[in-house]
């Protein structure tokens, strides 16, 4: 078994996420893609964070129907501050001898060092960074890397929180089942 993990806030999710999940899966060659929802991204705790539960359900919604991509709640059900060093323990003790895949854009690659616990994550995941075909590799000493190539997509949750609390449509880059949980449940408007 062959299992990717893509963690995030997913304040909102959006079609990059899903695409980079989509592209890490053909191209590792993945069973399945957990996209894991961090309960308290305590490095994102200087802003207000949507309720885990209106982020997974958004992500659930988002992936229905994708093959092999699946939203997990992994994070959530642990509670506590996120750390991803407990997610790949996690998913290791529960799918032994699975080979797990921690999928990450290129922000996040080079922001790795400043993760808790991280020669844990090294021992237990092979690296797979996402970036546009033909950038150069990132240098990830000590890590196992792999690369997925995707088109660069300069789509952000942050400007997609903005462009709803301006009241812009958003369609087309979330998908239409997020678009109508933010849309039910009033998330990022302004007066929210
Ligand atoms: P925010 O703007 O709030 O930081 P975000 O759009 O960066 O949100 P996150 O939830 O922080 O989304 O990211 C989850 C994962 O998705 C990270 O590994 C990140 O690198 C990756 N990712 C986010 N946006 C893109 C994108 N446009 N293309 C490829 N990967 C992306
Ligand atoms: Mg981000």
């Amino acid at each position: 078994m062959r299992i990717g993990v893509l963690g995030g806030t997913f304040d909102p999710v959006h079609v990059a996420h899903v695409f980079a999940g989509v592209s890490a899966r053909h191209a590792l060659g993945l069973d399945r893609v957990l996209f894991t929802v961090a309960n308290a991204p305590w490095q994102k705790a200087d802003r207000r964070i949507t309720s885990a539960e209106d982020r997974f359900a958004m992500v659930a919604a988002a992936l229905e129907g994708v093959d092999g991509l699946e939203a997990s709640r992994i994070e959530i059900d642990r509670g506590g501050p996120t750390y991803t060093a407990d997610t790949m323990a996690d998913l290791a003790a529960a799918h032994p001898g699975a080979e797990l895949f921690l999928i990450v854009g290129t922000d996040v690659a080079d922001d790795l060092h400043t993760w808790e616990r991280v020669d844990e994550l090294r021992a237990t995941a092979t690296l797979a960074i996402v970036s546009r075909p033909g950038a150069p590799p990132v240098p990830m000493p000590g890590w196992r890397t792999a690369t997925v190539e995707m088109p660069l997509l300069d789509v952000s949750s942050t400007d997609l929180r903005r462009w709803v609390g301006e009241g812009r449509p958003v369609d087309g880059l979330v998908p239409p089942g997020a678009v109508r949980l933010i849309a039910e449940r009033g998330l990022y408007a302004l007066t929210g």
